[in-house]
């Protein structure tokens, strides 16, 4: 028999996972057991898989960091960098901005097809209950503050504080100038001071620059060793998810919102589906097959896990399995991981444009532009990790005046969509990696540096 390889196990234990809660759940309900019970066991397993995805976050600082510093600072020649970032930013947006899109377009065609009209109870019935996310998170504040903090929020004043909090857009910006400038210092050229000594100085400073280097790159080669080792624990978390997923909710909440889950879940699956792997093919030249098989264990964990950023280890891992250089991949998916949500920002447009149907406001087509800007932003400023794109979407519903307690209405079935929106994110990034390595001349390259 041929041995089972970790996508099969993480897959086994999704099935399992999701069967046995689903027991569990429908033996609460009937009253065969008690239903606190289920709820204990269901929180147990919730638990083990928050271990499994700590695991994963203590990787992902020293592990991002290691990696940028020692790609960029090996890259030589900077001008190189600086194609490779803007390839990169502009091959995110318009995947991102072509995910938005396929979601409105499937929002309106079953909306042509199959008219909803309004099924949400008028807001007087909402406003006793709290404010589901507004609570506890300081005032909420409209799109262009927001977006200023995130632009603001880039240069660190202090990057180990950055780096001992998780805030991955300032530890990406400082390990880039740093590599930039070890990079600089490595390869500067000899001045023509004619002091007694410069010559060896400079020698000397270029060889401990050198070390440093070498540090980092030795430091990331560690950290992909490890992070092979926590990923094998995988299917343990994986099915404490699932089994808590399905143990707490059943199939209840999807009911009501099935109109809902369908939409997103089909504008996720075009866009997965049809485009993403159209672009792979028209810019890197082969059918995406061999790309999939390689991404599984990343997608399946990006699925259950609902995290990017915890799977960021795995991503880059299965990316380069795929064939794509480190000197990319190191670059491209933490970046992407931060910025690239192709799914999120799908889900956004399509949420918003529900809870605007579902209470009865018809949103004119200028109005349904700016929610495709605003969920771009929102999928932008949206961290890696579980729900973040609930929170942005306050954001969204405030660009078009929508009463912002219209995120209850979708939360009973979050966390289902986020789990599909983040396998999307991640799958977006990685196409996003092949086709930037592709263009870079660098697909089929062997990643070590010097
Ligand atoms: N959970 C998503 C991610 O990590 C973000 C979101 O909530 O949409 O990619």
């Amino acid at each position: 028999m041929r041995r089972l390889q970790l996508h099969h196990w993480i897959l086994i234990a999704m099935a399992l996972g999701g069967v046995l809660g689903l027991g569990f759940h429908q033996l609460g309900a009937g009253g065969t057991l008690d239903p606190s019970v289920v709820a204990t066991l269901a929180a147990w397993a919730e638990q083990l898989g928050r271990l499994f995805l700590r695991a994963l976050q203590m990787l992902v600082v020293p592990l991002i960091v290691s990696s940028l510093i020692s790609s960029v600072a090996g890259v030589g020649d900077l001008r190189k960098l600086g194609r490779l970032g803007a390839r990169t930013v502009g091959f995110y947006l318009g995947t991102s901005a072509l995910a938005i899109a396929t979601g409105i377009a499937v929002y309106n065609l079953l909306d042509a097809l199959i008219p909803l009209g309004r099924w949400a109870p008028a807001w007087g019935e909402f406003a006793s209950e709290p404010p589901p996310l507004a609570t506890g998170e300081g005032e909420i504040r409209g799109i262009g503050a927001v977006l200023w903090d995130q632009i603001a929020r880039v240069v660190p004043s202090n990057p180990l504080q950055a780096a001992a909090e998780g805030d991955m857009l300032p530890i990406i910006f400082f390990s880039l100038v740093l590599g930039v400038f070890i990079s600089l210092s490595e390869h500067r050229p000899s001045s023509d001071a004619d002091v007694e000594g410069a010559a060896e100085r400079e020698d000397e400073e270029r060889r401990n620059v050198r070390v440093l280097r070498r540090f980092w790159q030795g430091l990331f080669a560690v950290m992909m060793r490890m992070t092979v080792a926590v990923i094998a624990l995988a299917p343990i978390g994986v099915f404490g998810f699932m089994f808590h997923a399905a143990a707490s909710q059943g199939v209840e909440p999807f009911k009501g919102l099935a109109r809902y889950v369908v939409t997103v879940a089909l504008g996720l699956v075009l866009h997965a589906a049809v485009t993403l792997p159209l672009l792979y093919r028209a810019f890197v030249g082969r059918a995406p097959s061999q790309h999939l098989a390689a991404m599984k264990p990343a997608l399946l964990t990006a699925f259950s896990t609902a995290s990017s950023n915890g799977t960021l280890p795995l991503t880059l891992r299965c990316v380069e399995d795929s064939g794509v250089p480190r000197r990319v991949s190191a670059f491209v998916l933490p970046l992407g991981a931060t910025i690239n949500m192709d799914g999120t920002a799908l889900y956004e447009a399509v949420a918003v444009l529900f809870i605007a149907q579902a209470t009865g406001v018809d949103l004119s087509l200028g109005q349904q532009v700016v929610v495709a800007l605003t969920a771009l932003l929102a999928s932008i400023g949206a961290a890696g990790i579980p729900h973040a794109g609930t929170v942005m979407m306050v954001v969204v519903l405030r660009a078009v005046g929508l009463p912002i307690e219209g995120v209850g209405l979708i939360l009973a079935v979050d966390r289902v969509l986020d789990m599909a929106r983040t396998s999307v994110n991640v799958w977006s990034d990685s196409i996003a990696a092949a086709v930037v390595s592709h263009f870079s001349g660098e697909s089929e390259q062997t990643s070590e540096g010097p």
